[in-house]
């Protein structure tokens, strides 16, 4: 078996195993492999039956006293057995495990694993793991993994498929050759990865995980390095005339507002760049809400006038059409011309779009991915704007910059990365940082309650609602296995519809709509045809409607505050104070003082440090900082020490390193 070969060459493995696999992004051995777990459980010490609490997982030791009784309904098949030790009883309940009844015999005794509920009058456990004596004291010995699921798919086989292939992790190939690695006290990859997957000790997991993040640095590094070595100080062959520099006057003139130092610092940088000898490689680095667009307009603005063409690649389609939406309205009173090319386009338009992009008869093209297909030729593309970059991988990166002979490269972030960090993660960039906000913005007022105030809130909301606002709601997130996350967006909307009744309008979002959905129901949303839009978190990215004023995040413990402060961004972008409210539902100490960060600053930079800061010491991988990056296991603020070690490691020795980079088809380009 080879690291490429696909996972139905590992023993067990079907096609219909292999399509859930591939739901997780899993296609070959390698894709498994670096597959890492999402978290660590320790198997608990079994409990008496008398000392379980409902609604808390537990194990219990306990003798089945009941034959195993199948119940057929119409939809389901329904196993039970009773089980006791001297404490007490409980009912274990299977759905559709009929096989259950030639495994459990009565009298025999197992450790059960669930989570206990309460059920007419006795306790029940509903789909509990269930185990020999002997061998959940094995288990209690070590570290279980907790891989990431999709419905179908259990941890148990994703272990034992890993199991299976665990000789190949062994053997993985080190990048690194001895002396290297030794010199940076770093333990061999492939020890490191088997050590993820069937972890020991807490230490040497500790050490294995920050090997891991090495190695993800290490190969993002090496790939930033080839794009930059061959791309540095190229000859600027789009540039901007002092014509268009001449006008960029009537462009802010017809803003509605005046831009602030760091927009105008931002864009007199560019235009030095974009007006120099060589291709401009820039990224703007600005807070959510610090007004990024319009630099990006004004860096097109220069391109246009000048005679080239512009292109704007943004991650989603709802915010590419929110983008093209708002160039549209500003550019037409300058006779520039702007379309929008997305995956929704039918093959006739795309058809068309293609064509007068070639004649130059678009200025501007607004899109997402389908910017940089082979298909889409430009007549003369003098820039390329990425905004938020994150989520695009080098190799995009390097695709768009390279079609139509080295355009200028703008890339608007919104992720707060301390500037030594910023200057490796990118090398091969200069970097303008919009370090304030808009003037006459009201500071966004948070609150973090629990969930009794729930109801609190919604008057809140409605209140907002009545006097003309909007608002957004994040929903909880789902615990693996209950329900998926878009049942559950669905199932409050009608909560919230039965609450607040036919006054208010509700919708939903979700990331398994289709994109022409989405961007309806953020048109409409923007538009002011919805009230509430109840959404997953797919509305973090960009998304601007300033009439919305509050933003309510249930489960906020659960996420990462740099993601909360993201969510958060979706508000204060019009003049209304606007409001966020956080709610805890666990109400730990911990998560108590994390979300105190997002309470009193409304920066993201320091929260971001606080985070850390923050961070307990059994905390292997963190909450993700930056989910966008396009790391799996490493954290730019978690291991900015690998970070930087990686970074030295290029700088000394990148031809001793045992890689190669990302390839870019040049042909098709
Ligand atoms: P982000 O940096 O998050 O991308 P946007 O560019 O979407 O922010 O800007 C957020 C909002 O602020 C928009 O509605 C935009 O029109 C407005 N805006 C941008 N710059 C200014 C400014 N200098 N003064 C007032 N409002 C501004
Ligand atoms: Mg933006």
């Amino acid at each position: 078996m080879n690291l490429s070969d696909s996972i139905v060459s590992v023993k067990g493995i079907g096609d219909k195993t292999a399509k859930l696999f591939a739901k997780l992004g899993i296609f070959t051995i390698d894709d498994l492999i670096r597959t890492y777990p999402r978290n660590y459980i320790e198997y608990s010490e079994p409990r008496r039956i008398k000392d379980i609490v409902p609604g808390e997982r537990c194990a219990i030791t306990a003798k089945v006293v009941t034959t195993v009784e199948v119940k057929k309904t119409r939809r389901l098949t329904i196993v039970s057995f009773s089980v006791s030790d001297t404490t007490g009883s409980v009912r274990m309940v299977f759905f559709n495990s009929t096989f259950l009844r030639s495994v459990i015999r009565k009298g025999d005794t197992y450790v059960f694993v669930g989570t206990p509920k309460v059920s007419g009058s006795f306790i029940a456990m509903e789909m509990p793991e269930y185990y020999p004596i002997y061998k959940y004291s094995q288990l209690r010995s070590v570290m279980q993994p907790v891989y990431p699921l999709t419905a179908g798919l259990t941890n148990n086989v994703i272990r034992k498929t890993i199991k299976e292939v665990s000789y190949l992790i062994e053997g993985l190939n080190d990048p690194l050759p001895d002396d290297i690695r030794s010199e940076y006290g770093l333990m061999p990859l492939g020890r490191a990865a088997f050590n993820v997957h069937f972890p020991r000790d807490m230490e040497e997991l500790k050490e294995s995980i920050r090997r891991l993040a090495f190695d993800e640095f290490l190969h993002f590094l090496y790939d930033i390095k080839t794009l930059r070595d061959s791309n540095v100080r190229q000859e600027n062959l789009h540039m901007v005339s002092d014509e268009a520099v001449s006008l960029l006057g009537d462009f802010f003139n017809a803003l509605p507002f005046n831009l602030t130092k760091g927009q105008m610092d931002a864009v007199n940088d560019i235009k030095a760049d974009m007006t120099g000898a060589f291709t401009m490689n820039r990224l703007i680095q600005g807070d959510v809400g610090s007004g990024k667009t319009v630099v990006a307009e004004a860096a097109l603005f220069l391109t246009v006038k000048s005679g080239y063409q512009g292109a704007l690649m943004v991650p989603t389609e709802v915010l590419a059409r929110q983008h093209f939406n708002d160039l549209s309205k500003t550019f037409s009173a300058f006779g520039i011309k702007v379309e929008l090319l997305t995956g929704n386009n039918t093959a006739k338009e795309k058809r068309e779009i293609y064509e007068r992009l070639k004649e130059g008869d678009i200025d501007i093209l607004v899109g997402t991915h389908a910017l940089i297909q082979d298909k889409t030729e430009y007549k003369n593309l003098g820039l390329a704007v990425i905004d938020e970059q994150h989520r695009f991988g080098v190799n995009q990166r390097k695709k768009l910059s390279a079609k139509g002979g080295s355009p200028h490269t703008l890339i608007m972030s919104a992720t707060p990365i301390p500037r030594t960090l910023a200057i490796i993660i990118y090398a091969d960039l200069d970097i303008s940082v919009i370090n304030e906000m808009p003037k006459g913005r009201k500071k966004i007022k948070n609150c973090v309650v629990d969930t009794s105030y729930r109801k609190t809130a919604y008057k809140f909301i409605y209140d907002e609602i009545k006097k003309g606002h909007q608002a957004y709601i994040i929903c909880p997130m789902i615990e693996e296995g209950e329900q998926t996350d878009i049942e559950n967006v669905i199932d409050y909307s009608y909560g919230l519809s039965d609450h607040f009744g036919k006054e208010v309008r509700i919708e939903y979002l979700h990331g398994k709509l289709t994109e022409d959905e989405k961007s309806g129901i953020m048109k409409k949303f923007t538009d002011g045809g919805i009230d509430i839009l109840v959404s997953t978190t797919v509305i973090e990215v960009g998304i601007n409607n300033p009439n919305a004023t509050v933003i309510m995040i249930e489960n906020s413990e659960r996420f990462g505050l740099a993601q909360l402060h993201q969510l958060r961004g979706r508000v204060g972008r019009g003049n209304a104070q606007s409001y966020a409210i956080f709610i805890d539902t666990k109400q730990s100490k911990e998560s108590k003082e994390r979300l105190s960060v997002l309470e009193n600053s409304n920066d993201g930079f320091f929260i971001a440090k606080e985070d850390l800061r923050l961070r307990g010491p059994g905390d292997f991988f963190g909450i993700r900082q930056s989910g966008e990056m396009p790391f799996n296991i490493a954290d730019i603020y978690n291991h900015a020490d690998m970070l930087k070690m990686a970074q030295e490691v290029i700088i000394k020795y990148s031809d001793r390193l045992n890689m190669s980079s990302v390839t870019v088809n040049e042909t098709t380009i």
